[in-house]
């Protein structure tokens, strides 16, 4: 494949060279080969992305709802147009299974579909007693800051709910994502928008994204990413008062009650631990098991992950593909090794790449057992095809062990007896807890407890994220 270089920015509405001149070469994280060459934003590119949206703010927070309803169907109906080549943008660049990459692409789509359906005047103006009226207006410009796991998937969530609420946005996605905000950025201009309603910079987060976080210019941040950079976002964005929505890390667990079928739950345990082939804030990444069906589930596990495939995003039967980086690939590896010193035992994988699997950035998933919840596998997020294994005695010290955690982002319980294991997900410190399996309702609030971060996404919640709640009394 030919290295693509992309050297413009969107800005103000049209396509613009960098002042930042910062190279960076991707890598297919397949093959390892150099597919893209990117230069990217400084600090003055930031600032005048800023000034653009201040400016398309103005008449923007001032248009009727048909015309924001407008504008999230012209770029629903221009990304419709180009979702095959955006699917194989997000595997070629990205390096996601297939039958991922569609689903993640598809539910993009549908997050522009859903933001219009969401701008209803009840939404935005109502009446609360006599002479009362509550108005919600937008907040202001936002700046979106995203992470690279399926980085057009969150410019997508994060713009269509900031376009819905009336605002204006800078967006920072990651730049190992260049080729997908590239495409995005086409598709915003192909939709004819006002001049600086949403702007594109290829950045890193210490110069652009910090540059946002720091400017008057901006009313709010939406950022999703590392609690370690979030944190820092939270600090700086306080000189400034700036509101902030924090999807951060976590550390995931997955409660197999003792009633639970072992078939259906080693399953789910599969789909919720590899989803992303590891790389999702959101993976039940520690498997809780009674100790009383210990070598049953562990058996079945371990026949479940060595029935995974491993491979490129092109090979339809790839169920775990590789890390996005060769710096993500490294961290993997080094967790890995931090569990076999720690004395937790490899059930199935282990370092090193699979074999046949030689150049790019792929890991063997891993199961580890005989994990105690105080080692660093267990505490700390890999972001990997990296399940740990622990077990327990009865309910309540399942309970205990999965909200022994800094995290709170998402849980899951396995069991038969639902009410049972309702039960269970009602004392799980967590935004969300899935039973038994996946409902995709993409209205319901996503975000996390404790350090997983501040705030929610989706639907009415995440809506409001971007507004500001105004009383007006008349007497
Ligand atoms: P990072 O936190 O490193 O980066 C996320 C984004 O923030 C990137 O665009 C990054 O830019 C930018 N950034 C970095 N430093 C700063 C700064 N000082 N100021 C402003 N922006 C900054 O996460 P990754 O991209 O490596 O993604 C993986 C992490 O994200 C995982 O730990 C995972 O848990 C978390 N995550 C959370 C999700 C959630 O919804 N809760 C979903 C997906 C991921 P740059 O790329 O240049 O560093």
């Amino acid at each position: 494949m030919m290295t693509r270089s992309i050297d413009r920015l969107f800005i103000g509405g049209e396509f613009v060279a960098p002042h930042g001149t910062e190279q960076l070469e991707l890598e297919n994280p397949a093959t390892g080969d150099v597919i893209t060459r990117v230069t990217l934003a400084d600090e003055v590119d930031a600032a005048r992305a800023v000034a653009a949206a201040r400016a398309a703010f103005e008449d923007y927070s001032r248009a009727s709802l048909s015309t924001r309803q407008e504008y999230l169907q012209r770029i629903h109906d221009a990304m419709a147009r180009r979702l095959d080549e955006l699917i194989d943008i997000v595997g070629t660049e990205f390096g996601a299974p297939q039958w991922f990459t569609k689903f993640a692409v598809q539910d993009a789509l549908g997050h522009w579909r859903i933001a219009k359906e969401q701008v209803r005047p009840e939404t935005f103006r109502y009446p609360l007693g006599a002479g009362t009226q509550i108005v919600l207006e937008p907040v202001g410009v936002a700046g979106l800051i995203c992470p690279w796991n399926i980085g057009l998937w969150f410019m997508c969530v994060k713009t269509s709910t900031a376009l819905a609420a009336g605002c204006a946005v800078v967006i920072k996605p990651s730049e190992l994502s260049a080729r997908q905000n590239d495409a995005m950025a086409e598709i915003f201009a192909e939709a004819k928008l006002p001049p600086g309603l949403i702007n594109v910079l290829n950045g890193t987060g210490d110069v652009v994204g910090d540059a946002i976080t720091r400017s008057p210019g901006v009313d709010k941040i939406s950022f999703t990413g590392s609690t370690g950079v979030g944190k820092r976002i939270m600090r700086t964005a306080a000189d400034t008062m700036k509101r902030v929505t924090l999807e951060l890390g976590g550390k995931s667990p997955l409660i197999v009650v003792d009633d639970a079928d072992s078939t259906r739950a080693v399953a789910f345990a599969l789909l919720v631990g590899f989803q992303n082939s590891g790389q999702s804030c959101t993976a039940a990444t520690r498997v809780l098991i009674p100790a009383s069906r210990r070598d049953e589930l562990l058996a079945a596990l371990k026949a479940g992950v060595e029935a995974m495939k491993v491979g490129p995003a092109t090979d339809p039967g790839s169920a775990i593909g590789p890390m996005v980086s060769r710096k993500q690939f490294e961290r993997v590896q080094r967790y890995i090794q931090t569990g076999i010193e720690e004395g937790a035992r490899v059930l199935t994988g282990g370092p090193g790449r699979p074999a046949g699997l030689e150049n790019g950035n792929f890991v063997r998933p891993t199961v580890f057992v005989d994990v105690d919840a105080a080692m660093t596998i267990a505490r700390e997020e890999i972001f990997g095809p990296v399940l740990c294994v622990i077990t327990y005695t009865d309910d309540a010290d399942a309970i205990r062990i999965a909200n022994d955690s800094i995290y709170g982002l998402h849980a899951y319980v396995a069991g038969t007896d639902v009410a049972r294991a309702e039960g269970i997900a009602a004392r799980l410190q967590a935004g969300r807890v899935a039973i038994n399996g996946f409902v995709d309702e993409p209205r319901a609030p996503f975000g996390g407890f404790k350090q997983s971060g501040v705030g929610r996404e989706f639907g009415r919640f995440g809506l409001e994220a971007f507004l500001e709640p105004k009383a007006i009394f008349t007497g």
